[in-house]
């Protein structure tokens, strides 16, 4: 799109946490937004956990970008991965589903997200995906619930065991969380269901290098944290390092030395990176990175010598008051997303700008099973039954629609008080597609070499974009 417009014209990369809620904050500004989005949906991200355990849909953590900006009349959303900025034409080159485009820009956002990392192990995802997408949620309930069916034919009673053990790398947020609903589902739902196998004798084995669980959250509730998921019948397995991955297991090295636990399904929750744009937005504007690939940007999150370059959220990084980047939470997104909104609106109203952004921290929540949750805000620290009702109150506020609010209240009626997990349904698509896909490359570029129009894709000249589904 390359028409001329009197309008600012202001591009927003990404429809997370911080494009969103940059656009948002835009709504009556005399601007023309051009929002880019790799999926047709905004994705939740904290309630990804959900989806994987069965809790709720994958619509109700991720609703239509357009059903929700459809009232902002100021917003033209765009569907593709931004492959390039070329800062000084002020272009973003862009793949869509079997089309190339550019947008130009007078001011550009770039609120990206991240990605998994898997410190340098890639391959290591084929055996234990991560939790950052719909894809990934997806086939992890396609590879929970799989291991409970397949356990349930197994004569071997070692083989019942590999498929019937979990192991979850990660004791931040996300690993607790997923640790202890898989707990629940062994211990409180599953139980009855099946003739062959008992789900109770599951184990969950919750794995981290460092020696605390959610250990940001202080000793306190950190110490809570680990003692409730025991409870729950989660083995916690500190200082304890994964170095190997495989279909069958998993090789974990500790003070005792090198050890292998056989299991069929493993999850990584360890580990963020900073998407490839991140890399070349530093290299077209000399911005430098860190070692996760997060950009360093300016007091005012802009980049440096690019004052019409917004940098933000979980791609940035930024010293906060205590001289530490700040952390990859929902609400450095936020308002990082409305900082940018408010200093394009001052420039625009010839105000000055440059003014620094401040963070505010609303505290942390984390859930470990129902009922149950830590929260630290400020100095107030909460745990169980009060932290959960916290937690409830927080995650309905910020999840992105009324309707979604309603079914997903409904939802946790089902699971936390009665015992059902309304949302089992996985495809074989969905439990082994990702690989599929990898071998089979981008679908658009396969079709149009078909058609003559492109070469064959091979697993070399593969585009960088990964195909469409495999990332968020
Ligand atoms: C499983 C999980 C649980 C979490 N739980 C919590 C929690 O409980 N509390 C909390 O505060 N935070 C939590 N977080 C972190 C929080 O979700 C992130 O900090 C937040 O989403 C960051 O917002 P963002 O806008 O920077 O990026 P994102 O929300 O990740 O959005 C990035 C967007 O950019 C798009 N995109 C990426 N690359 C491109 C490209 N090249 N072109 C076009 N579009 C692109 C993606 O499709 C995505 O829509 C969790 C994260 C995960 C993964």
């Amino acid at each position: 799109m390359t028409q001329a417009s009197h309008r600012q014209r202001v591009v927003v990369v990404g429809a997370g946490f911080g494009g969103l809620f940059a656009i948002k904050a835009l709504r009556k500004a005399p601007v023309d937004i051009t929002l880019i989005n790799g999926t047709a949906y905004h994705l939740f991200q904290p309630l990804l956990y959900q989806v994987a355990t069965g809790i709720l849909s994958e619509g109700e953590v991720a609703p239509p970008i357009r059903e929700v900006l459809r009232r902002q009349q100021n917003v033209d959303v765009r569907l593709g991965w931004v492959q390039d900025v070329d800062v000084e034409n002020k272009v973003v080159s862009v793949a869509g589903p079997g089309i190339e485009y550019t947008v130009e820009y007078d001011t550009l956002i770039v609120a990206a997200g991240a990605s998994q990392s898997y410190f340098g192990n890639d391959k290591f995802a084929d055996h234990a995906p991560g939790m950052k997408s719909i894809d990934d949620a997806l086939e992890l309930r396609a590879r929970i619930f799989g291991a409970f069916e397949v356990a349930d034919l197994q004569t071997d009673p070692e083989a019942a065991q590999r498929w019937l053990t979990f192991v979850v790398v990660g004791a931040g947020p996300t690993g607790t969380e997923l640790a202890g609903q898989i707990a629940e589902l062994a211990h409180r739902n599953l139980p009855g269901q099946y003739r062959h196998i008992d789900p109770r004798k599951a184990r969950i084995i919750l794995v981290d290098a460092i020696g605390a669980v959610l250990n940001t959250f202080g000793d306190q509730l950190s110490a809570g944290a680990q003692r409730e998921l025991e409870k729950l019948g989660v083995e916690v397995k500190l200082n304890t390092k994964v170095v190997g991955v495989d279909s069958t297991g998993i090789e974990v090295e500790d003070a005792d030395g090198r050890h292998r636990i056989p299991s069929v399904t493993k999850v990584w929750a360890a580990g963020v990176a900073a998407p490839p744009l991140a890399a070349k937005l530093a290299e077209a504007t000399g911005a430098k990175t860190d070692r996760a690939g997060r950009v360093f940007v300016e007091k005012d999150t802009t980049l440096p010598g690019h004052p019409e370059i917004f940098v933000l959220g979980d791609m940035m990084n930024l010293a906060g008051d205590d001289g530490k980047p700040l952390p990859g939470v929902a609400q450095v997104a936020i308002q990082s997303g409305r900082h940018a909104a408010d200093q394009i609106k001052r420039r625009l109203g010839g105000k000055e700008t440059g003014q620094p952004f401040k963070y505010f921290d609303k505290g942390s929540l984390a859930t470990i099973s129902r009922f149950s949750a830590v929260a630290s805000i400020g100095k107030v620290h909460l745990s169980g039954f009060p932290a959960w009702v916290v937690w409830v109150a927080v995650h309905l506020f910020y999840l992105v629609g009324f309707k979604n609010r309603v079914t997903a209240v409904l939802h946790w009626a089902v699971s936390f008080i009665g015992r059902g997990r309304s949302e089992r349904v996985a495809t074989q698509q969905q439990a082994f597609a990702r690989r599929a896909i990898r071998e089979y490359g981008d679908p658009f570029a396969r079709e149009r070499a078909e058609s003559g129009d492109l070469p064959a894709p091979t697993q070399a000249a593969a585009p960088e974009r990964e195909p469409l589904s495999v990332r968020e």
